[in-house]
């Protein structure tokens, strides 16, 4: 699958019309009826069916006639619905190239208005976890109201609001400019994931820069759940950037402890491999180089109020969290387990491979792609951020 930002530029109105219309059609219908999508764009009768074929040329929408005659969106008629959103509201004007491959995303490099450059997150939700849930047998059949492009649209909505919270407090961490859809509009930050870096200067200045960040965002009641060297930008004067939220639990969730321990984990591991240095034990027992979750997780503020702010809910994390729960093999001994959606030392090379997976994931069984408007429907149990 190829982002060709030409076909946006040369797409008319009336295509897009009807692309919407397909994508309105199925919040009711999997594969929606060609009548209805006829109905809903309102183009002059037989306006759709035209129009309809420069989509499936471009392989924007899928047509299935099993069933019945109809048609439904794929990935890259999401993404260019959601990329033309972010043009329209005058935020972009091009596409870079792409400069990201994670475990549940896309990012590309974008031109903003003023041509500056900035960065796009495409989110893929099951791109890694899709076997896993495949192999659970019955699972779509029972779950019919499952839908990838609706769980990609809420974790953009989840890291939008909590880069948004995060840099009105102070973290360091890549602008939220917009978000529409499965995408995050965010500023392009100048560094390189700490993964790619061999050497540094100064290894207690950074090691305790990040375990600081571990330690705020617990005092903010935050635990980051995917705090490692693939999500920690580090640029030429060893300045540190967080990125990649989706995954982000509150201090009160029953598993905390057992997170922050990992995220705290995992850096004091990167430190000894790569750079083989270990930060020494205070005299007076753990303190800020050793947090213990006990110490920092207590009282402090937490940042519901400006999460609500931009639009995400509880319910909102209960549903995501739901489904990060379910797509997570590694709790049910599945053999699947390389594929977690958490990266214990997967390089991200190894993830690329499961692009296809996405693709047949994201667009299968799909019901629900709001654009936008309130969703009331629960998919998940009760839980907490
Ligand atoms: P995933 O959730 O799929 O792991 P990430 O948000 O971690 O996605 O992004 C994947 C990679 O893309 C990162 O490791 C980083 O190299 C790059 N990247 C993401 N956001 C930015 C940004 N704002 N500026 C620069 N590079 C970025
Ligand atoms: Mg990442």
């Amino acid at each position: 699958m190829k982002l060709d930002v030409n076909v946006l530029r040369y797409m008319t109105k009336e295509e897009f019309r009807v692309l919407t219309a397909v994508e309105m059609g199925q919040k009711n219908h999997e594969i929606v009826p060609s009548e209805l999508v006829d109905r809903i764009a309102g183009l002059k009768r037989g306006g759709a069916f035209k129009n309809m074929r420069t989509l499936l040329r471009h392989k924007l929408v899928h047509h299935e006639s099993k069933q019945y005659d109809g048609y439904r969106l794929t990935n890259l008629g999401y993404d260019y619905l959601a990329i033309k959103t972010l043009v329209n509201r005058g935020l972009i004007q091009g596409l870079g190239r792409q400069i990201g491959v994670g475990k549940e995303s896309d990012i590309f490099e974008v031109v903003g208005e003023n041509g500056e450059t900035m960065a796009l997150k495409l989110h893929r939700l099951g791109r890694t976890s899709f076997r896993a849930v495949k192999s659970k047998r019955d699972y779509l059949q029972h779950r019919q109201n499952y839908s990838w492009l609706y769980l990609s649209r809420l974790a953009a909505l989840k890291e939008y609001a909590f880069m948004k919270a995060l840099g009105e407090n102070g973290f360091p961490v890549p602008r939220a400019v917009d978000w529409n859809r499965h995408c995050v509009l965010m500023s392009l930050v100048p560094g390189y994931p700490m993964v790619q870096v061999k050497e540094i200067n100064d290894h207690s200045r950074a090691y305790s820069t990040i375990m600081g960040l571990v330690v705020k965002l617990a005092e903010h009641g935050l635990i980051h759940c995917d705090f490692n060297e693939f999500n920690l930008l580090i640029d030429d004067e060893e300045n540190i950037t967080m990125i990649d939220f989706p995954q982000m639990v509150s201090t009160s969730h029953k598993n905390a402890q057992m997170y922050f321990e990992r995220d705290t984990n995992c850096i004091r591991k990167f430190f000894g491999k790569r750079f083989n240095w270990v930060p020494e034990e205070p005299p007076e027992g753990p303190g800020v180089e050793w947090p213990r979750f006990a110490d920092v997780a207590v009282g402090g503020r937490n940042l519901d109020t400006e999460l609500a702010a931009s639009g995400f809910t509880k319910e909102n994390q209960e549903q995501l969290e739901q489904a990060q729960a379910e797509a997570e093999p590694a709790e049910e001994g599945d053999d699947d387990a390389a594929t977690s959606s958490h990266a214990d030392g997967l390089s991200e090379g190894d993830r690329d491979g499961e692009a296809s997976a996405s693709e047949e994931a994201s667009s299968s069984g799909s019901d629900e792609t709001d654009s936008g408007a309130e969703d009331e429907r629960k998919v998940g149990e009760k839980g907490r951020y």
